[in-house]
């Protein structure tokens, strides 16, 4: 495949998959390949965390390099066709060790020698080489140890110096991840001439050239065992001696796979501690650094990779935890209380932790600690609504229920008020708070107690508002059977006009108001009112009474009734003699007093009924007046004018009614008499 970058992935001739894909990490172009970070899921190290190495190799054009990765690692390297000679892609390539979590980078390119143009492409791949790779397989003929310009020796200054001024500025014996092994492979190695030989004769070349570096002021002290340890192999004739090779070859391998032997190659101490999802992002940065020759060291790199990644991952993370929010978002702005919606935010929040912590946790701890600080701060922001919502559902729904209940229980018979409305508010409110605790999630810093306290204020108003109700249906009923109570015993007082007519009915009168005030009180208790509603009902209840009384005098002293009473008692006294007989009026008959006597006790009745006045002064009556008020709609009462029934015009009106009425009597009775004495 070639991608419009100019990068090419190329999988293995045989159709085995991903893991044998190669990536040109770095095209002739100089450029850095985007598609790192997706091979590396496709080899399937996205997720190996720490658990893999990386290894490169470096050497003169055509030592066989790429031959020995393929034999070494199963990697598929292009390798120089004998026959044509031809120049393999130049660039630097990666590719997966074939059953093993290790990242191959080959270098390809022409020789510094040849071509000058190029040396600075060779210097930097060398350079990037070195500083992203554990383990440095430097490749080299037998015959080119010792030959200063032979061996790359030129280069490998040249490296080894601006490694030093890019990567090495921090101490290296603090910097775990500054350690890289430097693997010689001598090929062709005939045997004549021993490997210790050949070992000491590169160990010297290697210290004469670390001596002559110019080294940063800070590091002039500095060893090349500070930075790299060395390791030293042979390899026999590939051609001459196939089989040596082969075997020899084997065995070399197992130096990268083994990590029981005591030659191992990849010791932690060379890892460069950056995990697996964090390579790519990595190795982009330091071919930067490569590229600008920009002065900064690996920590700072680190923390940036540490920045970058932890934000990709946070984002990740955040992501299914957004789907999971909002599948929760409708029904809760709906106004459902969604049933268990704690739990789920509460799990929401955890797996997205988990999530983060999984793949963050391994890059630089101050970078983790504080994204993973933002990241919780974004999904509790993001929860914080639901939570909310949740609590202002659960009061209304929890306030719906609360006065259905005591409306529903105070349609029935026999109920305590304070009984219900105790109950009802503890069930809900309790309900409420049940709700509202499971909606909390641990380590924020919500509160339910506002809401609480606006929902128990309004249980209260209702309980309020319901309370009033009641008492006013209660004080109706009440006033209802107290007329019922005092209509005939009033009606009996009232026809008999005795002097202490008006004490009976005030006796009855309170006697009833007495059991209907002390019926509203036994009431009132359940209903646990306060002392002023006591108070302004108990008024309310001696008024009403009162003005049942009054309306029921009203009707007995209406004009006809009223005439009616006195005409029964003039004729009592003026037709009927004190034996209660009727009259026959003789002539000595003395009619004249006789009609002025009836008619003078008759009139008296006038003057005892135009006003509510007991002979017994203990009897009185009394009610404060209200002036009329016009927000309650009430008109003024005035108490001292309800105790008059008759006014004086109406007495004088009603007294010359009955003078008409008792004259007509008179002249009937004289009528009478003539006729009985003209028999
Ligand atoms: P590179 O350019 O360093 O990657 O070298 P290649 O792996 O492409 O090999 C270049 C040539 O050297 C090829 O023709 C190989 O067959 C040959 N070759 C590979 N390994 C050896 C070896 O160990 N000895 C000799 N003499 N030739 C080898
Ligand atoms: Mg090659």
């Amino acid at each position: 495949m070639n991608g419009a970058n100019g990068h090419t992935t190329n999988g293995s001739a045989s159709t085995s998959g991903a893991t044998f894909e190669r990536i040109q990490v770095i095209n002739d172009e100089k450029q850095f390949t985007p598609d790192l970070s997706k091979q590396i899921e496709r080899w399937g190290l996205r997720d190996a965390g720490f658990n893999y190495n990386v290894v490169a190799v470096f050497g003169s054009q055509s030592t066989g390099k790429s031959t020995l990765l393929n034999r070494l690692f199963g990697t598929t390297f292009d390798v120089m066709d004998e026959t044509r000679r031809q120049q393999t892609t130049k660039g630097i390539w990666m590719c997966r060790g074939k059953d093993m979590n290790v990242m191959v980078m080959d270098v390809e390119g022409t020789d510094g020698r040849e071509r000058g143009e190029d040396q600075d492409f060779e210097r930097k791949s060398a350079l990037f080489s070195l500083a992203s790779s554990e383990v440095l397989i430097v490749n080299l003929w037998e015959h080119q140890v010792g030959l200063y310009q032979g061996a790359n020796m030129g280069l490998l200054k040249t490296v080894f110096e601006v490694n030093l001024g890019l990567f090495g500025k921090k101490s290296p014996k603090g910097g775990a991840n500054q350690r890289t092994l430097l693997l010689f492979v001598i090929r062709d190695h005939i045997g004549t001439t021993p490997l210790v030989n050949l070992q000491a004769t590169i160990t010297a070349d290697l210290n004469k050239i670390w001596e002559t570096l110019s080294k940063p002021p800070e590091l002039q002290g500095c060893q090349l065992s500070d930075y790299f340890d060395l390791a030293f192999t042979g390899l026999p004739h590939k051609i001459l001696v196939p089989d040596k090779f082969e075997a020899e070859v084997k065995q070399l391998r197992r130096r990268f796979v083994d990590k029981e032997k005591d030659d191992f190659v990849f010791k932690p101490a060379y890892h460069k501690g950056i995990p697996a999802d964090g390579v790519a992002f990595y190795m982009e940065g330091i071919w930067e650094q490569v590229q600008s020759n920009k002065d900064l060291d690996l920590p700072t790199q680190q923390e940036l990779l540490a920045q970058f990644r932890c934000d990709e991952i946070s984002t990740a993370a955040l992501a299914e935890f957004n789907e999971q929010a909002k599948s929760q978002r409708k029904p809760v702005e709906a106004g459902r209380v969604v049933e268990g919606l704690g739990q789920l935010m509460r799990n929401w929040r955890t797996e997205a932790l988990a999530r983060y912590d999984r793949d963050a946790s391994r890059y630089h701890k101050g970078v983790y600690k504080r994204k993973r600080q933002d990241l919780l701060s974004v999904i509790d922001s993001t929860l914080s609504p639901l939570f909310l919502g949740q609590l202002k559902n659960l009061h209304k729904s929890c306030l719906v229920a609360f006065k259905k209940e005591v409306m529903d229980s105070l349609r029935g018979q026999d109920y305590n008020f304070a009984d219900v409305v105790g109950k009802a508010r503890a069930k809900w409110e309790g309900a409420f708070l049940e709700g509202a605790k499971e909606a909390c999630v641990e380590g924020t810093e919500w509160s339910w107690a506002e809401e609480y306290g606006l929902l128990k204020e309004e249980t209260q108003s209702v309980a309020d508002q319901c309370r009033k109700d009641e008492t006013k249906k209660m004080v109706n009923a009440i006033e209802r059977n107290f007329k019922k109570q005092i209509s005939e015993p009033v009606e009996m007082s009232l026809n008999q006009p005795t002097g202490d007519m008006w004490d009976k009915v005030l006796k009855t009168f309170k006697g009833t108001l007495d059991k209907a005030e002390s019926t509203y009180l036994a009431k009132a208790k359940s209903f646990n009112c306060t002392e002023k509603e006591n108070k302004t009902a108990l008024a309310t209840l001696r008024k009403r009474a009162w003005l049942v009384l009054r309306s029921k005098i009203d009707e007995q002293t209406a004009d006809t009734v009223f005439l009616g009473k006195l005409r029964a008692h003039f004729d009592e006294r003026f037709r009927y003699d004190e034996h209660g007989v009727p009259r026959v009026w003789k002539p000595h008959d003395d009619i004249d007093s006789i009609f002025k006597n009836a008619k003078e006790q008759t009139l008296e009745l006038v003057s005892l009924y135009s006003r509510i006045l007991p002979t017994d002064p203990s009897l009185e009556f009394r009610l404060p007046s209200e002036p009329s008020d016009s927000l309650n709609n009430t008109d003024d009462f005035d108490f001292p004018s309800t105790l008059i029934i008759f006014s004086d015009s109406k007495c004088l009106d009603l007294t010359n009614k009955f003078r008409r009425d008792s004259d007509a009597y008179y002249v009937e009775a004289k009528r009478s008499m003539v006729s009985s004495v003209a028999q």
